[in-house]
């Protein structure tokens, strides 16, 4: 890390003291408490609470009095339930991508798209990227956040953005080399899906200028990181957010490359444990909730995000006060529970992606046979060996992926080794479990 040169995109607020930024949390968090008390659903929740006006908020420990926000109170509010601004004001809406069911709708209005683009600029800055960049966003456009948040955050940097969206891969290489594209930001199984695609149309990596991407918008492993970075010689920056809390911006890794800054002077951040909902000590695994302190057109106060982190109790070295974040677990509500083992997909996701020879894609799949689970780990091999076609080797393969994964979940599972490519590829979010079991069991 020494040699790194730390550029500061507003180093007023990167690098302002934590006396200084608790004072701005408490004032931003009183002036966001007024806008949601003027909602429907606010007011009456904040109220039930015994908060009627923002100074009945007197410290940032009273925090802890204002009733938790869930996903399923926004979209019982839907769709105007929680607009703090007349709807004349509002600029735009995005929604989420509905992973776990129903999309939830935010608002914006002028200010919270600046305010936005400027912590998407402030954190695509702290990568090292600059307005010499070249950025390919290769990431759905539309109603997700993940297309419109990076463009209009990469345009404010001054970098060249080419707005590609995601899929159509054999394009996608087309563009790289046509414009020299230097940095994108994908998901981490769609960087995959760019490689092994890139190996079997033998595109040469002296064709591409490639430095950097950004990879997020869904869970995965330090070995996926590091396998992204080997194959394709570039540096990877893991990018967390939510639409509920904007989408991207939210928290970013640093030049560093070791846990995002969550920003805190646009967010209050908690981790609590799930189970009692009380904080839990600093540095200590939990949920992680969320309060907006500078959105004006839907104020979201301490909303439980599922997503299971913990914060870094030393300093960052590039001088940045703001904490980080761990790589996200998983979300509490996507682990599996095997014949009564709790599995997270990312267990699987860190042991496949960590056997040199398994490939860049795999799908796990749970059944029930007689009154038992089963789970199946389908994985994909790289071209080569299931050319070779020599059974002894892929049964190798086979067995180290099995016993590997079985010391790492405990639940023994059954390998179905498959071709490169072979496995179906979302252009959004990977879809990594497949649940055949009965629902009402
Ligand atoms: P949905 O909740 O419908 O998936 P979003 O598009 O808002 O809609 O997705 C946000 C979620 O995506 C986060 O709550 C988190 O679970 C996941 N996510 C986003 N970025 C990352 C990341 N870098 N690592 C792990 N999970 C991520
Ligand atoms: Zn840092």
């Amino acid at each position: 890390m020494s040699g790194m040169n730390f550029q500061y995109w507003h180093p007023e607020k990167e690098k302002i003291d934590r006396a200084k930024l608790g004072a701005w949390q408490l004032a931003s968090l009183k002036k966001t408490l007024g806008g949601a008390l003027r909602t429907d659903f606010y007011g009456r929740r904040l109220a039930e609470a015994g908060i009627v006006d923002a100074e009945d908020v007197k410290s940032l420990d009273d925090l802890r009095r204002i009733p938790f926000t869930t996903k399923h109170d926004l979209r019982a509010a839907f769709p105007y339930g929680m607009l703090a601004v007349g709807k004349d004001e509002v600029l735009r809406l995005h929604a989420s991508s509905g992973t776990t069911g129903v999309p939830t709708t935010i608002y914006f209005n002028r200010n919270d798209i600046a305010s936005w683009t400027a912590l998407v600029a402030r954190s695509i800055f702290s990568t090292g990227c600059d307005r010499r960049d070249v950025f390919q966003n290769m990431i759905t456009y539309g109603l997700f956040t993940g297309g419109l948040g990076f463009h209009y955050g990469a345009e404010e940097v001054g970098m060249l953005v080419i707005p590609s969206g995601s899929g159509n891969t054999p394009r996608q290489f087309r563009i790289m080399q046509d414009y020299g594209t230097t940095v994108v930001h994908a998901t981490p199984s769609f960087l995959l899906h760019v490689e092994s695609r890139m190996r079997e149309e033998g595109v040469r990596r002296d064709s591409i200028r490639l430095k950097r991407a950004f990879a997020g918008a869904e869970p995965y492993s330090e070995d996926t990181r590091r396998r992204i970075e080997e194959l394709l010689h570039i540096d990877v920056f893991n990018s967390y957010g939510l639409s509920e809390l904007n989408g991207p911006g939210d928290a970013l890794e640093c030049q560093c490359k070791n846990g995002m800054h969550l920003w805190e002077d646009a967010f209050l951040a908690e981790v609590i444990d799930p189970d009692t909902l009380e904080p839990l000590p600093e540095g200590e695994t939990g949920e992680l909730v969320l309060t907006t302190l500078c959105r004006e057109a839907m104020p979201v106060l301490r909303y439980r995000t599922r997503d299971i982190t913990a914060f870094y109790t030393e300093p960052c070295p590039c001088g940045r006060v703001h904490r980080r974040i761990r790589r996200i677990k998983g979300r509490s509500d996507d682990m599996l529970i095997v014949n009564g083992v709790n599995i997270f997909p990312s267990q699987v996701e860190e042991v496949v992606m960590g056997i040199k020879e398994a490939g860049n894609n795999y799908l796990i799949v749970v059944e029930k046979e007689g009154f038992m689970d089963r789970l199946t780990v389908k994985t994909e091999v790289g071209a080569k060996i299931f050319k070779d076609d020599d059974a002894r080797v892929l049964n190798a393969l086979r067995e180290n992926i099995r016993r590997t994964l079985q010391t790492a979940i405990t639940v023994n599972p059954r390998i179905e080794l498959v071709e490169s490519n072979s496995l179906p590829v979302s252009e959004g979010k990977a879809k990594r479990v497949l649940d055949k079991r009965p629902k009402d069991v």
